[in-house]
């Protein structure tokens, strides 16, 4: 059996709120901000993870669509988890059980590469 286990950042362990509807600039998404800087963002339907990595990565460039285009891939990581919005739990989903996906990413240092 898969564990379930609730809402926790995947680099640091800290425990997360659920995801909450957040107006960022020109952004609408569903999502958070872990203290240790990783964003996440929700997926309700689980199938629409192409936009919702977008999403993440124009948080994580501070809504700056241009900056997440041309992110290096080395200068980021991100991580997918399977997500129960009504219990706050991720985790491998039990059959029949609807779950969201949500996508944790975070930029692997906090230098600001300004050119
Ligand atoms: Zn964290």
């Amino acid at each position: 059996m898969a564990r379930v286990t609730p809402l926790q950042c995947p680099y640091c362990n800290t425990m997360l709120r659920s995801p909450i509807d957040i107006n960022f600039k020109d952004m609408e998404f569903t999502g958070g901000i872990c203290p240790c800087r990783a964003i996440y963002v929700l997926d309700r339907s689980g199938r629409n993870m192409g936009e919702t990595y977008m999403d993440a990565l124009t948080f994580l460039s501070r809504g700056d669509y241009d900056k997440a285009m041309n992110l290096d891939p080395e200068e980021y990581e991100t991580t997918e988890l399977d997500y129960n919005f009504q219990s706050n739990t991720i985790g491998s989903k039990k059959a029949g059980e609807k779950n969201c996906k949500i996508i944790f990413a975070k930029l692997k240092s906090n230098e600001q590469k300004e050119q």
